[in-house]
């Protein structure tokens, strides 16, 4: 770190120029060699995180909670009392379940940790003058970064060019309004707030354009000078975790008070000893603790989140896998995630007539034809004017190497290149040779685009002003139309029935016109509201060029499957009307189509709104501040809404989404960061599959939860009972302790791993203020408890009867409460429908391998001497077994049958 570039600090006092050479680049990047090299010298651009837990301080922090503080107390106590081999025993469970813990809790950070490595940032750079994209990672100290509107800057950055720039600094300055910026030089002792010509990491471009050089990376740079994380690793907390967190601490305090309750009653009334008395109020605290539940939930979510990024949709806020599970409401975007974004321009319509465009994709063949017939020469010389125009108010640039050409840039502009090429010119040496002197960037929000040049021979004026935008707009600043004899008055009516004809057919239409300028810069009026005005030009009307972008296949049947399960797909779009409802019904939206317009949105009241929006198929000509109308009517409604976006602009209406969903190739990083999720593919479907697997999170966490309570309560009742009715205690406390650490170690995870149940997209949504477990299943909650209970003391009654051991009749019953577990476990895997078939017992492997292994430690507890000295087990016989496994198909059948009875008798709706 001595280069001298870092220790000057007043980059923003000098001229960029000078900066350039001080950082010893020039305008067109650094070489490949210095790259490599000076990624040596500074490292990589990332801050340094702060310093993490340590595994040691993950693993005690297991032992902070209530249940094993009541442990450590008893395994002193037993300790006290004379009671080596318990105490002993407790103290093993207790680090048993630290460890388990602490592995639980890795494979979830795990989870999560590849989750937020998919979500690196890119930037454009150019390096020996091509421009690339790159990992923001890998920027060096001298890079140029070019930038465009929604990029969050990479890295610290000296201007070397700007185009109305405008940056919001609130990560750096607390500010929240954007500050113009552009390259001139400021005061040395200008404060950060100040430096317009500097760009910091961590802010975000909010218009604009920008190229800069870069001064400063990783802790370098002045976020990683005060030490702010930018990205701040989320705790790991959603508010059902926090919901079933407060149920935890409830049910906790409730079974303390219970097993004092339990312990007193046993001491005045009953005439146990009191050390015996003691642990068997111990045992039965453990036992009902449902100690497993915090570590299911946070595995639930994170196995959740993991099988979301594997289908390319990729969780930014945890919460979110939740709520997508009661997604009511759709908002999608057209371009690009309901169609291929693979566009191909298949109509032009000129002054002299329309124009037939043949070949599809990137290839530069195809015929242009007028009637089958080729174009006359008047339609040629118009048509090169309008091809003109396209390659040059245009920002897309193709590699043409191979064939077909790659694509850098927008879809729509690359549609326009090789439509120019197609009418004969090449592409790359027309923007060689005419400069663009000034530009205002397209945004939805204005809808068109438009830029600055040197004017053709034969021109009046020094300079050319050319426009391509949405035709409505272009149109509307437009009086005439060009022609190659020169320009007549434009007919409104004839355009408009062009465009209605181009939409029909589900093209997407764009218009482009040009005018003469005496001005070397574009002299633009800016609207109240802060979009450029142009109306002091007069524009000509080149023409129209109709653009197809064929509708996804997979999305067609996604719709379907959404509308099945009673979630409404509402297309939101910049498009015209028309285009919109022709590609809607090859998608089979809900016939008729209920389109509406953006400005129709924009002058309901909110009550029409919130009407409108009920039975909405469509809003056409949308701007993201429709979007976040549209989203706050929706949700007036009680919808729970997921909304899609790419632009810097669409950010408030992600945010205000139940769901903000952004587009990970198309997306800016200002919409991802706004938003909950990130489409890697950008398709439609993949957000289907997002809401489907947001549905199976939430089913298995309910399974997990009814699977949990009653094996719990069980175990608790058995102790309960005993104490009450005064009899010997049918499972020692320690034996608890043994049901309690192995049944939690394999019992309680494989419901986590179910798979979607197959009809988890036909039920309706889930309302979002449902509770998380309804009557029917406390009622169940509290049935297989009790269930559970009598099958242990029937069967230790049973053993007795036979036989007067103790100890035996003890293992009988503990292998019969862990062989109903098994079974109920089986039960679980689905709440409402049946199981009683070999898929239900086979397809998960995860409860097979649990079972098998929790057999084998069974087996153990039963048969090895070892183990007979510390839990006080006994072998038993074959006899027994055949009851045991009798009995607990009896119970299975059982909870079957209350599955189905207890919905029908007594909780009908
Ligand atoms: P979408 O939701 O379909 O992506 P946009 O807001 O991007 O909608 O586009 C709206 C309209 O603006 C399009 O129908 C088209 O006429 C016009 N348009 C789109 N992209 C460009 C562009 N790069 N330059 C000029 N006009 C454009
Ligand atoms: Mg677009």
């Amino acid at each position: 770190m001595t280069d001298p570039a870092f220790s000057s600090s007043d980059f923003h006092a000098q001229s960029s120029e000078h900066v350039l050479i001080n950082i010893q680049s020039q305008t067109d990047g650094l070489s490949g060699e210095q790259v490599k090299q000076r990624q040596q010298q500074y490292g990589p651009n990332r801050l340094t995180p702060p310093a993490g837990e340590s595994n040691w301080q993950k693993f005690l922090r297991q032992f902070k909670n209530v249940l094993l503080y009541v442990l450590i107390v008893a395994a002193i106590m037993s300790w006290i009392l004379g009671r080596w081999t318990d105490g002993a025993v407790i103290l093993a469970v207790v680090v048993i379940n630290g460890i388990f813990g602490f592995i639980q809790e890795g494979k979830a950070e795990q989870a999560l940790a590849s989750i937020r490595n998919m979500l690196r940032v890119h930037t454009h750079v150019l390096r020996d003058g091509v421009r690339q994209q790159v990992d923001a990672e890998e920027l060096v100290p001298g890079d140029i970064v070019l930038l465009e509107s929604g990029d969050r800057v990479p890295a610290d950055l000296r201007l070397i060019e700007s185009i109305n720039l405008g940056v919001q600094e609130s990560a750096l300055t607390g500010e929240s309004f954007s500050v113009q910026k552009n390259t001139d030089p400021v005061s040395a002792e200008a404060p950060l707030a100040e430096r317009f010509c500097m760009l910091y990491a961590g802010t975000l471009v909010t218009q604009g354009r920008a190229r800069g050089v870069t001064i400063g990376t990783g802790d370098n740079t002045e976020i990683g000078k005060i030490g702010n994380m930018l990205r701040a690793v989320e705790p790991l907390a959603t508010p059902l975790m926090k919901q079933l967190g407060d149920l935890g601490h409830t049910l906790t305090r409730a079974i303390l008070v219970l097993t004092v309750f339990t312990f007193l009653f046993g001491w005045i009334w009953r005439d146990y000893p009191v050390d015996e008395l003691f642990m068997a109020a111990v045992g039965l605290a453990v036992a009902a603790i449902p100690e497993g539940l915090p570590a299911v939930i946070t595995i639930t979510l994170a196995i959740g989140v993991q099988r979301m990024a594997s289908h390319n949709a990729i969780i930014r806020r945890l919460p979110a896998v939740e709520t997508l599970g009661s997604v009511s409401v759709i908002c999608t975007d057209k371009t690009g995630t309901l169609t291929r974004n693979e566009m191909s321009a298949q109509s032009v319509r000129l002054s002299t007539g329309e124009l037939a465009v043949s070949g599809v994709g990137y290839h530069p063949e195809g015929d242009i034809t007028s009637d089958e017939q080729l174009p006359t020469d008047a339609q040629n010389q118009t048509l090169q004017r309008l091809a003109t125009a396209a390659i040059l108010c245009n920002d897309a640039r193709f590699d043409q190497e191979t064939l077909p050409w790659q694509l850098h840039g927008d879809p729509t502009e690359g549609a326009l290149l090789i439509l120019a090429a197609k009418a004969g010119l090449d592409p790359a040496s027309v923007q060689q040779s005419t400069p663009r002197l000034a530009e205002i960037p397209f945004e939805s929000s204005h809808g068109y685009m438009a830029t600055l040049h040197p004017a053709p021979e034969g021109n009046t004026t020094l300079y050319q002003l050319l426009l391509k935008g949405a035709p409505e707009k272009v149109l509307g600043m437009c009086s005439r139309v060009w022609t190659p004899t020169g320009s007549r008055p434009l007919h409104l009516d004839e355009w408009q029935q062009a465009i209605d004809s181009f939409a029909a057919r589900g093209q997407r239409v764009l218009a482009l016109a040009e005018a003469d300028t005496a001005d070397a810069d574009i002299a633009m009026i800016d609207n109240p509201d802060g979009s450029p005005d142009l109306s002091a030009y007069q524009f000509s009307l080149l023409g129209l060029v109709g653009i197809m972008d064929p509708p996804r296949e997979e999305a067609r049947h996604a719709i379907a499957q959404c509308q099945q399960a009673g979630i409404r797909v509402i297309m939101v779009t910049g498009d015209h009307a028309s285009t919109a409802a022709a590609i809607g019904s090859q998608l089979g939206l809900s016939e008729p189509l209920q389109v509406i317009t953006g400005s129709e949105l924009e002058n309901m009241s909110d009550a029409e709104l919130q009407q409108k929006a009920a039975q909405l198929d469509i809003v056409a000509r949308a701007t993201p501040a429709h979007k976040l109308k549209l989203v706050a009517a929706l949700q007036a409604d009680q919808q729970v809404v997921a909304m899609t976006g790419d632009g810097v602009n669409d950010a408030p209406a992600l945010k205000r989404a139940d769901i903000g969903v952004a587009m990970g190739m198309k997306g800016t990083e200002a919409a991802k960061e706004a938003a909950e999720m990130v489409l890697a593919d950008d398709n439609f479907a993949t957000l289907r599959t997002a809401v489907l697997e947001g549905r199976t999170v939430y089913d298995n966490l309910r399974k997990a939860l009814v699977f949990l309570l009653p094996t719990n309560g069980g175990q608790a009742l058995v102790m309960i009972a005993a104490i009450l009715l005064g009899i010997t205690l049918p499972i020692t406390p320690v034996q608890i302790l043994w049901i309690n650490m192995v049944s939690a170690i394999t019992l309680s995870l494989p419901l986590v791993f179910d798979k979607a149940a197959t009809n988890l997209m036909q039920r309706s949504p889930r309302q979002s203020n449902e509770a998380l477990l309804n009557n029917v299943l406390l009622f169940r909650i509290a049935f297989v408890s009790v269930l559970l209970m009598a099958l242990t003391l029937v069967l230790y009654n049973w053993s007795t009867s036979q036989q007067p051991d103790l100890a035996r009749a003890r293992t009988v019953a503990i292998n019969c409460l862990v062989g109903a577990e098994m079974v109920y476990l089986i039960s679980c895997r689905s709440l409402v429908s049946s199981t009683l078939s070999l898929t239900s017992w086979l397809e998960n492997g995860y409860a097979l391998l649990a079972i098998f292994l929790l057999t084998l430690m069974q087996l153990a507890l039963t048969y090895m001497p070892f183990m007979h000295m510390l839990f006080g087990t006994a072998a038993i016989d074959l006899s027994d077994w055949l009851m045991i496994i009798a009995s607990c198909l009896l119970i299975y059948l059982l909870m079957e049958a209350e599955k189905q009875l207890t919905p029908r008798l007594f909780f009908r709706k």
